[in-house]
Protein backbone atom coordinates (compact mmCIF):
# COMPACT_ATOMS: atom_id res chain seq x y z
CA UNK A 1 0.00 0.00 0.00
CA UNK A 2 0.97 3.47 -0.87
CA UNK A 3 0.78 6.24 1.91
CA UNK A 4 1.71 9.89 1.09
CA UNK A 5 2.79 11.76 4.49
CA UNK A 6 3.08 15.79 3.57
CA UNK A 7 2.07 19.19 4.87
CA UNK A 8 -0.64 21.43 5.43
CA UNK A 9 0.77 24.21 6.26
CA UNK A 10 3.97 26.06 5.34
CA UNK A 11 6.20 23.04 6.29
CA UNK A 12 8.26 22.32 9.62
CA UNK A 13 4.80 20.51 10.44
CA UNK A 14 6.63 17.65 11.73
CA UNK A 15 6.62 15.58 8.72
CA UNK A 16 10.47 14.03 9.53
CA UNK A 17 9.21 12.54 12.40
CA UNK A 18 6.08 11.05 10.85
CA UNK A 19 7.91 9.91 8.57
CA UNK A 20 10.63 8.31 10.65
CA UNK A 21 7.76 6.75 12.64
CA UNK A 22 5.73 5.22 9.73
CA UNK A 23 9.12 3.61 8.29
CA UNK A 24 9.26 1.29 11.04
CA UNK A 25 6.58 -0.70 8.91
CA UNK A 26 7.51 0.46 5.75
CA UNK A 27 9.48 -0.89 3.25
CA UNK A 28 10.02 1.48 1.21
CA UNK A 29 10.65 5.57 1.48
CA UNK A 30 10.07 7.80 -1.57
CA UNK A 31 11.49 11.71 -1.87
CA UNK A 32 9.06 13.10 -4.74
CA UNK A 33 9.61 16.85 -4.75
CA UNK A 34 12.06 19.55 -3.98
CA UNK A 35 15.32 19.21 -3.22
CA UNK A 36 18.13 20.43 -0.46
CA UNK A 37 16.16 23.13 0.43
CA UNK A 38 14.31 22.26 3.64
CA UNK A 39 15.66 20.01 6.51
CA UNK A 40 13.45 17.58 7.96
CA UNK A 41 14.72 17.33 12.11
CA UNK A 42 14.94 13.81 13.25
CA UNK A 43 15.40 12.56 16.64
CA UNK A 44 15.95 8.86 16.92
CA UNK A 45 18.34 6.05 19.19
CA UNK A 46 21.28 7.33 16.57
CA UNK A 47 20.66 10.90 17.93
CA UNK A 48 19.59 14.28 16.38
CA UNK A 49 19.96 14.70 12.19
CA UNK A 50 18.67 17.24 10.21
CA UNK A 51 18.35 15.45 6.92
CA UNK A 52 17.90 17.54 3.96
CA UNK A 53 18.06 15.24 0.52
CA UNK A 54 17.83 11.93 2.15
CA UNK A 55 14.14 10.53 2.85
CA UNK A 56 13.34 10.15 6.43
CA UNK A 57 13.62 6.77 6.07
CA UNK A 58 17.18 6.13 5.97
CA UNK A 59 18.07 5.22 10.05
CA UNK A 60 16.22 1.14 9.29
CA UNK A 61 18.20 -1.58 7.80
CA UNK A 62 14.95 -3.05 6.13
CA UNK A 63 14.02 -0.30 4.34
CA UNK A 64 14.65 0.77 0.89
CA UNK A 65 15.31 4.68 -0.25
CA UNK A 66 14.54 6.05 -3.16
CA UNK A 67 15.37 9.67 -4.75
CA UNK A 68 12.28 9.75 -7.18
CA UNK A 69 12.18 11.50 -10.72
CA UNK A 70 10.47 14.92 -8.97
CA UNK A 71 13.48 15.41 -6.87
CA UNK A 72 16.17 18.25 -7.56
CA UNK A 73 19.20 16.36 -7.15
CA UNK A 74 22.43 18.00 -5.90
CA UNK A 75 24.28 14.47 -6.32
CA UNK A 76 27.32 16.03 -3.84
CA UNK A 77 25.01 16.60 -1.05
CA UNK A 78 23.36 13.52 -1.16
CA UNK A 79 26.91 11.78 -1.00
CA UNK A 80 27.80 14.15 2.00
CA UNK A 81 24.62 14.03 3.51
CA UNK A 82 25.11 9.88 3.14
CA UNK A 83 28.85 9.62 4.82
CA UNK A 84 26.94 12.09 7.71
CA UNK A 85 25.19 9.64 8.95
CA UNK A 86 27.09 6.63 8.49
CA UNK A 87 29.91 8.78 10.33
CA UNK A 88 27.21 9.01 13.60
CA UNK A 89 26.71 4.88 13.36
CA UNK A 90 23.90 4.62 11.22
CA UNK A 91 23.63 1.48 9.11
CA UNK A 92 25.00 2.71 5.25
CA UNK A 93 21.47 2.88 4.00
CA UNK A 94 19.96 1.21 0.57
CA UNK A 95 19.22 4.29 -1.45
CA UNK A 96 17.92 4.03 -4.60
CA UNK A 97 18.28 7.32 -6.99
CA UNK A 98 15.76 7.82 -10.31
CA UNK A 99 17.83 7.61 -13.67
CA UNK A 100 14.86 10.28 -14.46
CA UNK A 101 15.72 12.62 -12.09
CA UNK A 102 17.58 16.41 -12.97
CA UNK A 103 21.03 17.23 -11.88
CA UNK A 104 20.92 20.40 -9.28
CA UNK A 105 23.80 22.09 -11.11
CA UNK A 106 26.33 24.74 -9.14
CA UNK A 107 25.16 27.37 -11.58
CA UNK A 108 21.55 26.92 -10.43
CA UNK A 109 22.75 27.02 -7.02
CA UNK A 110 24.87 30.78 -8.00
CA UNK A 111 21.92 31.97 -10.06
CA UNK A 112 19.45 31.59 -6.67
CA UNK A 113 21.92 33.51 -4.82
CA UNK A 114 22.28 36.40 -7.55
CA UNK A 115 18.60 36.89 -8.18
CA UNK A 116 18.06 36.71 -4.47
CA UNK A 117 20.67 39.89 -4.58
CA UNK A 118 19.14 41.65 -7.56
CA UNK A 119 15.33 41.46 -5.88
CA UNK A 120 17.27 43.04 -2.82
CA UNK A 121 14.32 44.06 -0.56
CA UNK A 122 11.99 41.99 -2.36
CA UNK A 123 13.58 39.00 -2.76
CA UNK A 124 11.71 35.42 -1.88
CA UNK A 125 13.65 34.90 1.30
CA UNK A 126 14.97 31.77 -0.78
CA UNK A 127 16.98 29.39 0.60
CA UNK A 128 19.43 29.83 -2.14
CA UNK A 129 20.18 26.00 -3.15
CA UNK A 130 18.94 27.06 -6.49
CA UNK A 131 15.39 25.18 -6.26
CA UNK A 132 14.20 27.79 -8.46
CA UNK A 133 16.47 27.78 -11.33
CA UNK A 134 16.85 23.87 -11.42
CA UNK A 135 12.99 23.93 -12.28
CA UNK A 136 12.89 26.53 -14.35
CA UNK A 137 15.38 24.61 -16.61
CA UNK A 138 13.78 21.65 -16.10
CA UNK A 139 10.48 23.08 -17.50
CA UNK A 140 12.47 25.54 -19.76
CA UNK A 141 13.90 22.04 -21.10
CA UNK A 142 17.75 22.29 -20.61
CA UNK A 143 18.44 20.48 -17.69
CA UNK A 144 20.53 17.30 -17.09
CA UNK A 145 18.85 13.89 -16.34
CA UNK A 146 21.00 11.42 -14.65
CA UNK A 147 20.54 9.46 -17.33
CA UNK A 148 22.09 11.83 -19.85
CA UNK A 149 25.38 11.80 -17.89
CA UNK A 150 25.37 7.91 -19.60
CA UNK A 151 25.57 9.63 -23.21
CA UNK A 152 28.60 9.84 -25.39
CA UNK A 153 31.37 12.82 -24.83
CA UNK A 154 29.99 14.29 -27.89
CA UNK A 155 26.80 14.85 -27.22
CA UNK A 156 27.57 15.84 -23.35
CA UNK A 157 29.87 18.68 -24.77
CA UNK A 158 26.87 19.99 -27.10
CA UNK A 159 24.66 20.28 -24.37
CA UNK A 160 26.64 22.59 -22.13
CA UNK A 161 27.62 24.42 -25.16
CA UNK A 162 24.25 25.08 -25.71
CA UNK A 163 23.35 26.21 -22.33
CA UNK A 164 26.55 28.15 -21.71
CA UNK A 165 25.44 30.22 -24.40
CA UNK A 166 22.30 31.33 -22.50
CA UNK A 167 23.50 31.19 -19.27
CA UNK A 168 26.61 33.45 -20.30
CA UNK A 169 24.17 36.34 -21.75
CA UNK A 170 22.47 36.67 -18.35
CA UNK A 171 25.66 35.99 -16.52
CA UNK A 172 27.38 39.25 -18.40
CA UNK A 173 24.36 41.29 -18.21
CA UNK A 174 21.97 41.18 -15.88
CA UNK A 175 24.27 39.80 -13.05
CA UNK A 176 27.75 41.21 -13.69
CA UNK A 177 28.86 38.09 -12.68
CA UNK A 178 31.63 35.50 -13.86
CA UNK A 179 30.90 33.52 -17.12
CA UNK A 180 30.34 29.46 -16.82
CA UNK A 181 33.26 27.31 -18.26
CA UNK A 182 32.46 24.47 -20.55
CA UNK A 183 35.33 22.52 -19.45
CA UNK A 184 34.50 23.30 -15.82
CA UNK A 185 31.25 22.01 -16.37
CA UNK A 186 32.17 18.78 -18.42
CA UNK A 187 34.30 17.76 -14.93
CA UNK A 188 31.65 18.29 -12.93
CA UNK A 189 29.26 16.20 -14.51
CA UNK A 190 31.79 13.10 -14.83
CA UNK A 191 32.72 13.75 -10.93
CA UNK A 192 28.61 13.43 -10.40
CA UNK A 193 28.36 10.59 -12.90
CA UNK A 194 30.68 8.68 -10.46
CA UNK A 195 29.44 9.94 -7.76
CA UNK A 196 25.52 9.04 -8.21
CA UNK A 197 26.83 5.71 -10.90
CA UNK A 198 26.00 3.15 -7.91
CA UNK A 199 22.53 3.86 -7.09
CA UNK A 200 20.85 4.92 -10.66
CA UNK A 201 18.15 2.31 -11.28
CA UNK A 202 14.55 3.17 -13.24
CA UNK A 203 12.69 3.78 -9.87
CA UNK A 204 9.00 3.95 -11.21
CA UNK A 205 9.28 0.28 -12.53
CA UNK A 206 11.14 -1.05 -9.33
CA UNK A 207 8.12 1.16 -7.15
CA UNK A 208 5.29 -0.63 -9.53
CA UNK A 209 6.70 -3.80 -8.95
CA UNK A 210 7.00 -3.58 -5.38
CA UNK A 211 2.99 -2.49 -5.71
CA UNK A 212 2.53 -5.33 -7.52
CA UNK A 213 4.07 -7.19 -4.57
CA UNK A 214 2.52 -5.45 -1.62
CA UNK A 215 5.34 -3.69 -0.32
CA UNK A 216 4.56 -0.35 2.25
CA UNK A 217 6.08 2.71 0.69
CA UNK A 218 5.82 5.35 1.98
CA UNK A 219 6.00 9.26 -0.15
CA UNK A 220 7.29 11.67 2.04
CA UNK A 221 6.34 15.19 0.54
CA UNK A 222 9.05 18.63 1.91
CA UNK A 223 7.58 22.08 2.81
CA UNK A 224 3.41 22.09 3.02
CA UNK A 225 0.39 23.16 0.76
CA UNK A 226 0.86 26.68 1.44
CA UNK A 227 4.52 26.49 -0.81
CA UNK A 228 2.69 24.57 -3.55
CA UNK A 229 3.13 26.64 -6.69
CA UNK A 230 -0.78 25.86 -8.10
CA UNK A 231 -2.37 26.20 -4.45
CA UNK A 232 0.24 28.22 -2.18
CA UNK A 233 0.65 31.56 -1.87
CA UNK A 234 2.08 32.60 -4.74
CA UNK A 235 4.43 34.00 -5.55
CA UNK A 236 6.14 33.11 -2.47
CA UNK A 237 6.14 29.63 -3.11
CA UNK A 238 8.82 26.88 -3.78
CA UNK A 239 8.67 25.46 -7.15
CA UNK A 240 7.89 21.65 -7.23
CA UNK A 241 4.44 20.43 -6.26
CA UNK A 242 4.05 20.05 -2.81
CA UNK A 243 1.18 17.97 -2.44
CA UNK A 244 0.32 14.45 -2.44
CA UNK A 245 -0.93 14.04 -6.14
CA UNK A 246 2.18 15.15 -7.52
CA UNK A 247 4.30 12.37 -5.04
CA UNK A 248 2.36 9.78 -8.39
CA UNK A 249 4.57 11.63 -10.70
CA UNK A 250 7.48 12.79 -8.81
CA UNK A 251 7.65 8.85 -7.59
CA UNK A 252 6.28 7.53 -11.29
CA UNK A 253 3.72 5.42 -9.72
CA UNK A 254 -0.24 5.40 -10.59
CA UNK A 255 -2.21 8.12 -8.95
CA UNK A 256 -5.00 5.53 -7.84
CA UNK A 257 -2.68 3.42 -5.96
CA UNK A 258 -1.92 6.23 -3.29
CA UNK A 259 -4.79 4.86 -0.41
CA UNK A 260 -3.46 7.21 2.44
CA UNK A 261 -1.94 10.67 2.65
CA UNK A 262 -1.58 11.14 6.12
CA UNK A 263 -1.36 15.50 6.34
CA UNK A 264 0.60 16.64 9.02
CA UNK A 265 -0.67 19.73 10.75
CA UNK A 266 1.04 22.02 13.34
CA UNK A 267 -0.58 22.66 16.35
CA UNK A 268 0.09 26.73 15.80
CA UNK A 269 1.45 28.17 12.75
CA UNK A 270 4.83 29.21 11.71
CA UNK A 271 6.23 29.72 8.17
CA UNK A 272 9.99 30.75 6.84
CA UNK A 273 10.66 32.85 4.00
CA UNK A 274 8.70 35.85 2.95
CA UNK A 275 4.60 36.00 1.90
CA UNK A 276 1.11 36.62 3.00
CA UNK A 277 0.54 34.67 7.19
CA UNK A 278 -2.82 36.11 8.29
CA UNK A 279 -2.28 34.42 12.00
CA UNK A 280 1.28 35.64 12.42
CA UNK A 281 2.02 37.21 15.42
CA UNK A 282 4.96 39.54 16.67
CA UNK A 283 7.36 40.59 19.71
CA UNK A 284 7.28 38.71 23.10
CA UNK A 285 4.17 36.45 22.06
CA UNK A 286 5.86 35.65 19.03
CA UNK A 287 9.55 35.16 20.49
CA UNK A 288 8.21 33.17 23.60
CA UNK A 289 6.34 30.41 21.12
CA UNK A 290 10.00 30.40 18.87
CA UNK A 291 11.73 29.64 21.85
CA UNK A 292 9.52 26.81 22.63
CA UNK A 293 8.64 25.89 19.51
CA UNK A 294 9.79 22.28 18.09
CA UNK A 295 12.93 20.74 19.41
CA UNK A 296 14.91 23.39 20.33
CA UNK A 297 12.97 26.62 18.83
CA UNK A 298 11.10 26.77 15.75
CA UNK A 299 14.82 27.61 13.79
CA UNK A 300 15.19 26.58 10.06
CA UNK A 301 16.75 23.45 9.68
CA UNK A 302 18.41 24.68 6.55
CA UNK A 303 19.75 28.39 7.54
CA UNK A 304 18.98 28.63 11.11
CA UNK A 305 17.10 31.43 10.51
CA UNK A 306 14.62 32.58 13.31
CA UNK A 307 10.93 31.25 11.63
CA UNK A 308 7.44 33.37 11.80
CA UNK A 309 5.34 32.36 14.40
CA UNK A 310 1.56 32.30 14.43
CA UNK A 311 -1.67 31.17 15.84
CA UNK A 312 -3.25 28.07 14.46
CA UNK A 313 -5.04 29.09 11.46
CA UNK A 314 -8.19 26.53 10.88
CA UNK A 315 -8.94 28.35 7.31
CA UNK A 316 -5.53 28.11 5.87
CA UNK A 317 -4.82 24.48 7.67
CA UNK A 318 -8.49 23.27 6.30
CA UNK A 319 -7.70 23.99 2.71
CA UNK A 320 -4.31 22.82 3.43
CA UNK A 321 -5.91 19.11 4.00
CA UNK A 322 -8.68 19.38 0.89
CA UNK A 323 -5.96 19.94 -1.28
CA UNK A 324 -3.69 17.39 -0.33
CA UNK A 325 -6.69 15.02 -0.25
CA UNK A 326 -5.70 13.98 3.50
CA UNK A 327 -7.67 10.89 4.78
CA UNK A 328 -5.53 11.54 8.65
CA UNK A 329 -4.36 14.36 10.01
CA UNK A 330 -1.43 13.64 12.57
CA UNK A 331 -1.19 16.84 14.83
CA UNK A 332 2.38 17.84 16.03
CA UNK A 333 4.05 19.89 18.44
CA UNK A 334 0.83 20.07 20.80
CA UNK A 335 3.36 19.92 23.78
CA UNK A 336 4.63 23.53 22.76
CA UNK A 337 1.37 24.71 23.76
CA UNK A 338 1.56 24.03 27.53
CA UNK A 339 2.64 27.23 28.61
CA UNK A 340 -0.30 29.52 27.28
CA UNK A 341 -3.49 30.49 29.62
CA UNK A 342 -5.87 30.71 26.73
CA UNK A 343 -5.02 29.52 22.77
CA UNK A 344 -6.45 31.71 20.15
CA UNK A 345 -7.53 29.89 16.80
CA UNK A 346 -7.92 31.73 14.02
CA UNK A 347 -11.59 30.49 12.52
CA UNK A 348 -12.12 32.88 9.95
CA UNK A 349 -10.42 35.91 7.98
CA UNK A 350 -11.54 39.46 7.45
CA UNK A 351 -11.75 40.88 4.18
CA UNK A 352 -13.17 44.26 3.20
CA UNK A 353 -15.76 43.99 5.99
CA UNK A 354 -17.03 40.37 5.24
CA UNK A 355 -15.50 37.30 7.41
CA UNK A 356 -15.26 34.30 5.19
CA UNK A 357 -13.94 30.62 5.96
CA UNK A 358 -12.23 29.99 2.59
CA UNK A 359 -8.65 30.07 1.42
CA UNK A 360 -8.90 32.93 -1.04
CA UNK A 361 -6.21 34.06 -3.80
CA UNK A 362 -2.82 36.08 -2.74
CA UNK A 363 -4.82 39.21 -3.10
CA UNK A 364 -6.94 38.56 -0.82
CA UNK A 365 -4.75 37.20 1.88
CA UNK A 366 -2.72 40.01 1.55
CA UNK A 367 -6.50 42.22 2.99
CA UNK A 368 -7.56 39.61 5.43
CA UNK A 369 -7.43 40.13 8.77
CA UNK A 370 -7.72 37.38 11.53
CA UNK A 371 -11.02 36.42 13.27
CA UNK A 372 -9.90 34.02 16.60
CA UNK A 373 -11.89 32.24 18.48
CA UNK A 374 -9.96 31.32 21.85
CA UNK A 375 -9.43 27.83 24.15
CA UNK A 376 -8.73 27.57 27.38
CA UNK A 377 -4.98 26.67 28.11
CA UNK A 378 -4.58 23.19 29.78
CA UNK A 379 -1.15 24.61 31.71
CA UNK A 380 0.77 21.51 32.13
CA UNK A 381 3.54 19.48 30.22
CA UNK A 382 1.76 16.71 28.25
CA UNK A 383 5.07 15.32 27.39
CA UNK A 384 5.11 11.75 28.26
CA UNK A 385 1.55 10.74 28.03
CA UNK A 386 0.56 7.92 25.88
CA UNK A 387 -3.32 7.75 26.25
CA UNK A 388 -5.50 10.01 24.33
CA UNK A 389 -7.91 9.69 27.47
CA UNK A 390 -4.77 10.71 29.98
CA UNK A 391 -5.04 14.58 28.13
CA UNK A 392 -6.03 16.98 30.13
CA UNK A 393 -9.36 17.73 29.22
CA UNK A 394 -8.60 21.55 27.55
CA UNK A 395 -5.98 19.66 25.61
CA UNK A 396 -8.52 17.49 24.33
CA UNK A 397 -11.14 20.28 23.57
CA UNK A 398 -8.05 22.14 21.42
CA UNK A 399 -7.65 18.91 19.31
CA UNK A 400 -11.67 17.93 18.94
CA UNK A 401 -11.95 21.91 18.07
CA UNK A 402 -9.21 21.69 15.50
CA UNK A 403 -10.26 18.64 14.46
CA UNK A 404 -13.95 19.51 13.39
CA UNK A 405 -12.85 23.09 11.84
CA UNK A 406 -10.33 20.41 9.44
CA UNK A 407 -13.12 18.31 8.40
CA UNK A 408 -10.56 15.15 8.07
CA UNK A 409 -10.01 13.05 11.23
CA UNK A 410 -7.05 13.43 13.75
CA UNK A 411 -5.40 9.98 14.10
CA UNK A 412 -2.36 11.03 15.33
CA UNK A 413 -1.20 13.24 18.20
CA UNK A 414 2.28 14.03 18.20
CA UNK A 415 3.55 15.13 22.00
CA UNK A 416 7.04 15.05 21.65
CA UNK A 417 10.38 15.60 18.92
CA UNK A 418 10.74 11.84 19.79
CA UNK A 419 10.01 8.90 17.55
CA UNK A 420 7.77 7.50 20.56
CA UNK A 421 6.32 10.29 21.54
CA UNK A 422 3.21 9.84 20.09
CA UNK A 423 -0.67 9.02 20.07
CA UNK A 424 -2.62 7.13 18.36
CA UNK A 425 -6.78 7.39 18.41
P1 LIG B 1 9.38 18.82 8.56
O1 LIG B 1 10.13 19.61 7.55
O2 LIG B 1 7.91 18.83 8.34
O3 LIG B 1 9.92 17.45 8.73
O4 LIG B 1 9.54 19.57 9.96
P2 LIG B 1 10.90 20.06 10.68
O5 LIG B 1 11.69 18.90 11.06
O6 LIG B 1 11.54 21.14 9.91
O7 LIG B 1 10.26 20.80 11.94
C1 LIG B 1 9.61 20.19 12.95
C2 LIG B 1 10.34 20.48 14.24
O8 LIG B 1 9.51 20.10 15.29
C3 LIG B 1 11.61 19.67 14.44
O9 LIG B 1 12.49 20.41 15.23
C4 LIG B 1 11.12 18.42 15.16
O10 LIG B 1 12.12 17.80 15.94
C5 LIG B 1 10.07 19.01 16.02
N1 LIG B 1 8.94 18.16 16.35
C6 LIG B 1 8.22 17.32 15.55
N2 LIG B 1 7.16 16.84 16.23
C7 LIG B 1 7.19 17.41 17.47
C8 LIG B 1 6.34 17.36 18.62
O11 LIG B 1 5.32 16.70 18.63
N3 LIG B 1 6.71 18.09 19.69
C9 LIG B 1 7.83 18.87 19.70
N4 LIG B 1 8.11 19.56 20.79
N5 LIG B 1 8.62 18.96 18.65
C10 LIG B 1 8.31 18.26 17.54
Amino acid sequence: MVTAIVGANWGDEGKGKITDMLGQESDIIVRFQGGSNAGHTIINDYGKFALHLLPSGVFYDHTTCIIGNGVALNIPYLVKELADIVAKNVPKPRILVSDRAQILMPYHIKFDEYEEERLGKASFGSTKSGIAPFYSDKYAKIGFQVSELFADEKTIREKIARICVQKNVILEHLYRKPKLDEEELYRTLMEYKEMVEPYVCDTSAYLRQAIADGKNILLEGQLGTLKDPDFGIYPMVTSSSTLAAYGAIGAGIPPYEIKRIVTVVKAYSSAVGAGEFVSEIFGEEADELRRRGGDSGEFGATTGRPRRMGWFDAVASRYGCKLQGATDVALTVLDVLGYLDELPICVGYEIDGKVTRDFPTTAGLAKAKPVYEKLPGWKTDIRGIKKYEDLPENCRKYIEFIEKELEVPITMVSNGPNRNDIIYR
